[in-house]
């Protein structure tokens, strides 16, 4: 398995200077946390801290020396530790690669039956071992269960089994329950502990004022589309016209573009899919356009997906022909195996207008997230999209058309 090192974290320069630091001056806080949006690489950084702190060649994390060690070795600790990261080579760095370091807990949000929850997450943790690009992937309803929980809440009053500090990683940590932030809070709050708490969020929101104002915070921002294109292709096997156009449309995560890909490997029929709905709608045929909708929008749950990736299909579409309009060459264009319809289409509106449809889509996106029918979203949006020829009176009559209200 590849391990991640705090030294090797894609795109995140300040989280990774910061955290080489921490553990260069071997002094921890009781607790981080990392936050940032969905999918920028918080978990392979808690993950790789942690490891860094079970090393055993870092200032400050020499290994606990009384008695015989559990796995009847001898530490080999270098006597002069001076590194900032996980040596890879250690005791504590072989064990922990693998997950499988006695002072390691890893938490995460898991969901099923609770009979079948030892083997869901032994799952998940070979696939994380397994795949470097793993996507951790939850159900609305998944949560730190409390069985995960009991047996490390029990240990926090013992010493570590052999680092001289335990360290608990929880991933999403704003899916925990009340009793469970309260153990965490006691836990965080006891003078001189050995247990270090990584927690992961991108809903900082949801984490209790307490816990939030008592970690010490690790800002982790949004990647940059060529990382995210260069990750796919390099480490995906992604191609590069595809990488291109998933990068485009992730919002710096690597996480979501990995999902679309498996959700749907051909990006690029659907991206046509999405862009044969501009046309009636530009054209002013609503009757047209309402069938077409209810096509890409029959699908129930995955429905609301599919809609969103189309009116993400559509902004870059229009931005493709803004950025034609101020002189962008083919090369800097996500969809350029379509220049001769961009370039008409360029030709057609100016960039006060494209920016206005570009903002209608974008309100648009809003509306499916706060749960609004999505044939009604779409086809109101695309109405506004075509302008004034898709007129009030012309639309199609329809039981549920509140749109009207
Ligand atoms: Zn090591």
């Amino acid at each position: 398995m590849l391990t991640a090192t705090l030294s090797t974290l894609l795109g995140q320069p300040d989280a990774s200077a910061f955290l080489l630091g921490v553990v260069s001056r071997g002094r921890y806080a009781n607790a981080y946390l990392f936050h940032g949006p969905h999918g920028v690489g918080k978990g392979t950084a808690a993950l790789a801290f942690a490891r860094a702190a079970l090393c055993e060649r870092v200032p400050g994390a020499a290994a606990r020396d009384e008695g015989p060690s559990l796995f009847g070795e001898a530490s080999d600790a270098g006597p002069a530790a001076t590194g900032n990261d996980a040596c890879g080579e250690c005791r504590g760095c072989r064990m922990s690669a693998t997950l499988q370091h006695p002072d390691l807990r890893f938490l995460f949000p898991v969901s099923g039956e609770e009979r079948t929850l030892d083997a869901t997450i032994e799952e998940t943790l070979e696939a994380l071992r397994s795949d470097p690009l793993f996507v951790f992937q939850y159900e609305r309803a998944a949560s730190i269960r409390i069985s995960q929980t009991r047996e490390l809440i029990g240990e926090l009053g013992y010493r570590p089994h052999t680092a001289s500090r335990r360290v608990v990683v929880v991933r999403d940590c704003d899916r925990m329950r009340e009793d469970q932030y309260s153990a965490l809070l006691k836990s965080i709050e006891e003078p001189g502990a050995s247990t270090l708490w990584v927690l992961t969020t991108a809903r900082a929101a949801r984490v209790p004022a307490t816990i939030r104002s008592r970690c010490q915070h690790v800002r982790f921002a949004p990647l940059s589309e060529s990382l995210v294109r260069e990750v796919l292709q390099s480490q995906a096997d992604v191609e590069e016209k595809e990488a291109r156009m998933l990068a485009a449309l992730a919002s710096g995560s690597l996480a979501r573009a990995l999902s679309m890909r498996d959700a749907d490997p051909d990006m690029k029929a659907q991206r046509d899919a999405a862009l044969a709905l501009l046309a009636p709608a530009l054209e002013g045929q609503p009757a047209e356009l309402w069938g077409a909708i209810q096509k890409l929008t029959a699908y129930g749950r995955a429905g609301r997906e599919r809609l969103r990736l189309a009116i993400e299909f559509m902004q870059l579409w229009l931005r493709d022909a803004l950025r034609l309009r101020f002189g962008a060459e083919p090369e800097q264009l996500v969809n350029r195996d379509r220049l001769k319809d961009l370039r008409e289409l360029a030709a057609r509106i100016d960039a006060h207008e494209i920016r206005r449809r570009v903002m209608v889509l974008e309100e648009a996106l809003r509306s499916i997230d706060a749960n609004v029918s999505p044939d009604l979203t779409l086809f109101s949006t695309l109405a506004r999209v075509g302008g004034g020829r898709l007129g009030e009176g012309a639309w199609p009559a329809h039981p549920t058309a509140r749109w009207q209200a």
